[in-house]
């Protein structure tokens, strides 16, 4: 195993010192960790883990690299990283970091955001990012997907193999982030959410025990939803298809302020059952060089299997009076990029900031709560306010392929759903005042949309959940879903080792 820069003792230290500083590094909270033990662990480590597995402490640069987060709040504290080489050398750090009684958390594209992530304070990070690697089947029927690869390098591969699945739209996240939630993507109006894709899956279980299981293991259900909860994912086999259609088409229309009806009334109209091949997203941000006093309403409209937009879906948004229209064609692989996710583009960096979401499903629009929020959301991202970066999300997939699922089958519980809104309050953290500013916003914006919804309960997108969401808010609000997951919970984690990421209650 390779070991970098700091060693054993200065990780020794920066316990002691972390006792007394506890601002700089918090005192241990939910495991009675002794240096003694961190020092066996180690050694323990470095005796079994295969020749290109590594270790970084805190304090070198691979550690502050690896573990660098997109959203800088609440972040999980680790006292080494290990960045395992092979399946085995994940089971045998999570082995080992339990016996000497070290919680454990998978890292892979550092997306994750919810504020749960924070109550780990002390621990051993697994970097996941050595498993990466596509395999096509000989048939082409499935693909064998390593548990650390990136989404895009799942696309990339694929396509040149002439295939395809659903995968995260964005191209820096990890293909298993989303897809342990549940997983939205391009193609799921044809085939489901990317979860709906898993074949079999090796995955590491709070026993240390590396085990392969499939549709007939009862974790099999909450695999798909609630993943996080239960294990980490070393490999995954998916469904993969052939790519159907090569041509994908875009209309980018920009609307002022002033629109905000007539383009919720339309998109109720013309987008309440999207055709499979169409998706609509639309951002509402701050662009100062078309509308310095107010955010725009930037609105796409993509379509699959052409070379423009048919205009029976652009018409009726051109006939509002859009402040700009512009179309584009490629394919498959430009869709992030003409959406501003691809990995260069700016929400994929991982800039320092804090970037907290408050998510919600909806049904449809209810255009006079849409007018509320954008009033609040202008007002409070405008001028020079700190949270000016702010976007706000709303994002409308073809539900078919998600529908044509039994809702029972799987941990993921809001099929019934067709639009995934949320604020995201991008900030440069500045304490805790800023925080709870952030969240007042936040869930002030959620709240009005839930009111005007009609409905009580919250349907949260667990990947894009702030944190105080709650299980029922994660994972469905029927008692047997939750009934479910805890009784799975009781049977392969009972000591809770996996409860870092919007745990299970
Ligand atoms: C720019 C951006 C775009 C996004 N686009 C989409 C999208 O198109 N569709 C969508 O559904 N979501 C999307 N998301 C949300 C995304 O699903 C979550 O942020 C997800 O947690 C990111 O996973 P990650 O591996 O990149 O992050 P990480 O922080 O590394 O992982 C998040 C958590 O997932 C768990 N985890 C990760 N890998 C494994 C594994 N192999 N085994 C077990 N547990 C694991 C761990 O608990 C970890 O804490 C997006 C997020 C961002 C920031």
């Amino acid at each position: 195993m390779r070991r970098f820069p700091i060693a054993l003792l200065s990780a020794c230290s920066r316990l002691v010192l972390g006792a007394a500083q506890s601002a700089d590094f918090p005192v241990p909270v939910q495991f009675p960790i002794h240096c003694n033990s961190t020092a066996s662990l180690f050694r323990a480590l470095e005796a079994s883990l295969s020749p290109d597995a590594a270790v970084f402490y805190p304090g070198s640069e691979g550690f502050q690299t690896a573990t660098k987060r997109w959203s800088e709040l609440e972040s999980p504290m680790a006292d080494v990283l290990i960045v395992p080489a092979t399946e085995d050398d994940v089971a045998k750090t999570v082995r080992q970091a339990h016996e000497y009684g070290f919680p454990v958390l998978a890292f892979n594209g550092v997306h994750g955001s919810i504020t749960t992530l924070g109550g780990m304070k002390r621990g051993v990070a697994i970097s996941l990012r050595q498993l990466s690697s596509v395999e096509v089947a000989e048939d082409g029927k499935t693909a064998t997907i390593g548990g650390g690869t990136a989404s895009k390098f799942v696309t990339d591969t694929l396509w040149e193999a002439g295939k395809q699945t659903v995968t995260g739209t964005c191209e820096c996240v990890s293909y298993l982030g989303p897809a342990l939630g549940g997983g939205h993507g391009w193609l799921q109006g044809h085939h489901g959410l990317v979860a709906d894709q898993f074949t079999s899956m090796n995955v590491v279980l709070a026993s240390g025990e590396l085990r392969t299981i499939n549709s007939s293991s009862d974790l099999w259900w909450a695999v798909k939803g609630a993943g996080q909860n239960f294990g980490i994912v070393t490999s995954v086999t998916v469904k993969a298809y052939d790519i159907e259609h090569t041509d994908w088409a875009i209309e980018t229309l920009i609307f002022s302020g002033d629109s905000v009806e007539a383009v919720y009334e339309t998109a109720n109209k013309h987008f309440s059952d999207l055709d499979p091949s169409v998706i609509n997203w639309s951002y509402w941000l701050n662009m100062p060089e078309v509308d310095p006093d107010r955010p725009v309403i930037l609105f796409y409209i993509i379509q699959e299997g052409v070379t423009e937009v048919d205009p029976m879906y652009t018409k009726p948004f051109r006939d509002i009076g859009p402040l700009s229209c512009e179309a584009k064609s490629g394919t498959y692989r430009d869709l992030a990029t003409w959406t501003g996710i691809a990995v260069d583009s700016p929400p994929c960096q991982k800039a320092g900031l804090a970037n907290p979401r408050f998510p919600m499903y909806l049904r449809q629009y209810n255009v006079a709560a849409q007018r509320e929020v954008y009033d609040i959301f202008a007002a409070e991202v405008g001028g020079d306010s700190p949270f000016s970066a702010s976007l706000f999300m709303f994002e409308a997939y073809p539900q078919q392929g998600v529908r044509a699922v039994d809702r029972e089958t799987t941990a993921f519980a809001f099929r019934d759903d067709s639009l995934l809104a949320a604020p995201l309050l991008t900030y440069a953290p500045a304490g805790k005042e800023r925080e709870d500013e952030a969240k007042r916003i936040g869930n002030k914006l959620r709240n009005i949309l839930r009111q005007g919804s009609g409905r009580e309960e919250l349907h949260a997108y667990v990947n894009y959940a702030y944190g105080d969401e709650n299980s029922k808010g994660w994972y469905g609000h029927e008692p047997w879903r939750q009934d479910r997951l805890r009784e799975l919970k009781r049977k392969y984690d009972p000591k809770y080792r996996f409860s870092f990421y919007a745990p299970v209650a």
